[in-house]
């Protein structure tokens, strides 16, 4: 982990680096910009804890021109986030690092798949690239029927119960106020979410609760694991095409 000494590191040599990736942005007027690097940081300490991989300190800053319209989202442009990765990513493959679990937990970061796809093409099976997209968290929380609201895309019940755990004294439930519009995520090439969503907020947080905050997240690390080994293990096993493992 990041607070470990590079040679009790080396001692323990892990094949698995674990990389969460926040974003910096408006998250309504009931929770704090960090809220996507909080929870990204929060599920990636629990994964650490069951897979005993190197984990690296979430990344605050990703892409987020979606949110656009107030102070306080910050983002750099998708071919940077793009250099920033790989450039991570082969430092890792450097020292010796066969596996890297991304953890997403902002929504919004379409150059992940470049990323992942392009590292996972160019060294398979030397080296393999998992990227866990926590939007998928919120899907199965509903299935499990452990979130109750199915149009949540920001700042809803998921993340608000989410941070409800993580710092409930950022969490302002007395300003939380449920909306979801009439428009289908694609249009967010089109225009920011301030457009669709009046108060920057996507989904019911009003909905939101510690305990489920709390289930939540425990189902998110455990997700996390087991598809990043069912990922894996299908790189592991491909065999050669003509000229390409991948
Ligand atoms: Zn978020």
């Amino acid at each position: 982990m990041y607070w470990n000494t590079a040679d009790e590191i080396m001692i323990s040599d892990p094949e698995l680096a674990i990389l969460p990736v926040g974003s910096i942005e408006q998250h309504g007027p009931h929770l704090p910009v960090m809220t996507d690097w909080a929870i990204g940081a929060e599920v990636g300490r629990r994964v650490q804890a069951l897979t005993k991989g190197f984990l690296l300190p979430a990344l605050p800053i990703s892409t987020c021109r979606e949110q656009m319209g107030k102070k306080g989202s910050v983002w750099m442009e998708p071919p940077t986030f793009y250099h920033m990765m790989t450039d991570i990513l082969l430092s890792l493959k450097t020292q010796g690092f066969r596996k890297v679990l991304i953890i997403q937990a902002h929504g919004g970061i379409f150059t992940m798949i470049p990323v992942v796809r392009d590292a996972n093409a160019k060294y398979n099976p030397d080296f393999m690239v998992f990227n866990f997209d926590l939007m998928m968290v919120s899907s199965t929380c509903r299935e499990e029927g452990i979130l109750e609201c199915s149009g949540e895309i920001h700042a809803g019940e998921g993340e608000t119960s989410q941070m409800l755990v993580i710092a409930p004294e950022t969490v302002h439930m007395e300003l939380a106020c449920d909306y979801i519009p009439d428009t289908p995520r694609s249009y967010l090439s089109y225009g920011a979410v301030l457009r669709f969503c009046p108060e920057g907020v996507w989904g019911t947080p009003t909905l939101a609760t510690a305990e489920k905050g709390e289930q939540v997240l425990k189902r998110a690390a455990e997700m996390a694991v087991e598809e990043m080994k069912k990922a894996f293990a299908f790189m592991e096993s491909k065999e050669k095409l003509n000229y390409s493992y991948f």
